[in-house]
């Protein structure tokens, strides 16, 4: 095994799709819960993903020993000035469902036409190394917000978001199809990039 990844994160979607994207790599990659801290948590406050994903990583990284990756994502709504964006976790509120955010959305787009409701998902990946350096990824999927929910898989708001050239909701795509070409996805090719140049660059295998 390789150097320790610790993923800041409780979230079993997410723990899959990063090890599942990351598994080729020379990393044994780990959740902060399999390390115990399951109680860990962080105020997400901040005004950008950016701001969230390095709060999230650095607060980990004084806590364990190994590479910190953390996430922040937000679904951006044009028709809405970027809604829910940053606060695309509590957009109906504190502690609400997925339900609930999903038909808050449908709720402030009513009478919006199919043509105006197009929409990004964005995620940030922070990166904080055993030694401190930091660096970051960044990943997006175009879409279109759907009149109502579409598909049972996923989590969030993937009922609601048809993929640009699918035409399908990510809720209606299995792990691998979303995986393929999710924000996440990208944002995680991204950083495999980066980590790559970084190789290279130092002679390290990271
Ligand atoms: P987080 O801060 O990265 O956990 O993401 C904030 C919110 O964005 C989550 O609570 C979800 O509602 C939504 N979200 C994040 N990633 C996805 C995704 O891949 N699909 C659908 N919704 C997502």
């Amino acid at each position: 095994m390789g150097r320790k990844i610790i993923l800041s994160s409780s979230n079993k979607h997410k723990i899959i799709e990063i090890k599942d994207i990351l598994k080729d790599m020379n990393y044994e990659v780990v959740s902060k819960d399999d390390l115990g801290y399951n109680e860990f948590d962080v105020v997400e406050d901040g005004s950008t993903l950016e701001e969230n994903a390095f709060k999230k990583a650095e607060e980990l990284h004084k806590l364990v020993n190994g590479i910190v990756i953390a996430d922040d994502t937000g679904l951006f709504v044009d028709a809405l000035n970027g809604d829910p964006g940053v606060y695309s976790a509590r957009y109906a509120g504190e502690a609400v469902s997925y339900k609930d955010n999903n038909k808050l959305l449908l709720k402030n787009l009513s009478g919006v036409a199919a043509e105006e409701r197009t929409a990004k998902f964005k995620t940030i990946i922070a990166v904080v190394f055993e030694d401190g350096k930091k660096i970051m990824a960044e990943g997006t999927c175009s879409g279109k917000i759907a009149f109502e929910e579409r598909g049972e898989n996923g989590f969030g708001y993937d009922s609601l978001f048809i993929v640009d050239g699918v035409e399908k909701t990510f809720a209606e795509m299995t792990d691998e199809e979303k995986n393929r070409i999710s924000h996440r996805a990208n944002a995680l090719l991204n950083l495999k990039k980066k980590l790559e140049e970084i190789n290279e660059s130092s002679g390290i295998k990271r």
